[in-house]
């Protein structure tokens, strides 16, 4: 993991982060995000009544076309701030009563973050972190994070590498995080709960595109032989349209019928660790406020 021959992701953009060059990504030699909260919008394991101590990190190493955070991924808003302050954040959150830290697409920021982990660790961070990520990460910056990091809550975006060109603008999407799974799994194992709450484990997500249900049967199939019922699939319906895309099908938001169907597949493999959505979950007011960064 070489921040100065930038290889935090599998993007390797080599860029020297330390002189200021950017790649991808155009994240900066610090973390930057965007805002800190509780969160109550996660799954119930992760939210509890509580809250999840959410962090969004700025920029981002995919860019989906459709992405549902857009202020933050492409645009980068959001604040540089230091390790010290990354620190006290986790802590101000534990104190505000989190079930855990929720580090949202914190795959730029590794080196950061660890170290903020450990001194926040050191002053009586206890809560579980979770990592909640894209999927697309590379094996060898992940097992930097071992041992810091209790719950893995990555995305399974795409089984058709086509897909991943398409959208995100990378051709081996699916093999790549395939093996990150593999990698967060070793670290993590099998899921394991107190009174409702996860507290270590693996969750995959996965947001059903319009019109893309067969991909999402890949997945989850892949997922099901793969891992069974050692790890949770959260099979989301949220999909949103925020705006207008050259591809027909993502500007609509996915139908009752096909996020059913969806549903009655998995349930059909055999699949009972799994979140789904009821009801309407496709509004843009699910998707945080990222304008008031100035005041983090
Ligand atoms: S973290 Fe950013 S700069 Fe580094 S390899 Fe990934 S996209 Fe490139």
């Amino acid at each position: 993991m070489d921040i100065t021959n930038c290889n935090l992701c599998p993007r390797n953009c080599g860029v020297n982060r330390k002189n200021g060059e950017l790649g991808f990504c155009l994240a900066p030699n610090s973390i930057k995000i965007a805002r800190y909260s509780l969160h109550y919008w996660e799954e119930p394991c992760i939210s509890g009544e509580e809250g999840s101590g959410t962090i969004f990190f700025s920029c981002c190493n995919l860019k989906c076309v459709f992405c549902q955070n857009y202020d933050i991924s492409s645009k980068n808003n959001g604040k540089e701030i230091s390790i010290d302050k990354f620190k006290e954040i986790c802590l101000k959150l534990q104190k505000m009563g989190a079930n855990n830290i929720n580090l949202v697409t914190p795959t730029m920021y590794i080196p950061f973050i660890k170290e903020g982990l450990i001194l926040a660790k050191k002053e009586g961070l206890s809560i579980p972190i979770v990592y909640n990520s894209s999927g697309y990460e590379s094996v060898e910056a992940l097992k930097e994070l071992e041992g810091l990091i209790d719950i893995y809550l990555p995305d399974f975006k795409y089984y058709d590498d086509e897909l991943g060109v398409k959208f995100s603008g990378i051709k081996n999407y699916s093999s790549i995080t395939k093996d990150a799974i593999k990698e967060m799994y070793r670290q993590v194992g099998k899921s394991v709960f107190k009174n409702d709450l996860l507290k270590k484990g693996v969750i995959v997500r996965h947001l059903l595109l319009p019109k893309h249900s067969n991909d999402s049967k890949k997945i989850i199939k892949y997922l099901y032989q793969e891992y069974k019922d050692n790890i949770y699939i959260s099979i989301m319906n949220q999909y949103t349209p925020i705006r207008k895309l050259e591809y027909k099908e993502l500007n609509e938001t996915v139908n009752d019928n096909e996020y059913d169907e969806l549903i009655n597949y998995a349930c059909d493999l055999g699949i009972t660790k799994a979140f789904i959505q009821e009801g309407e979950t496709c509004k843009e007011s699910f998707i945080p406020d990222f304008s008031k960064y100035e005041d983090i």
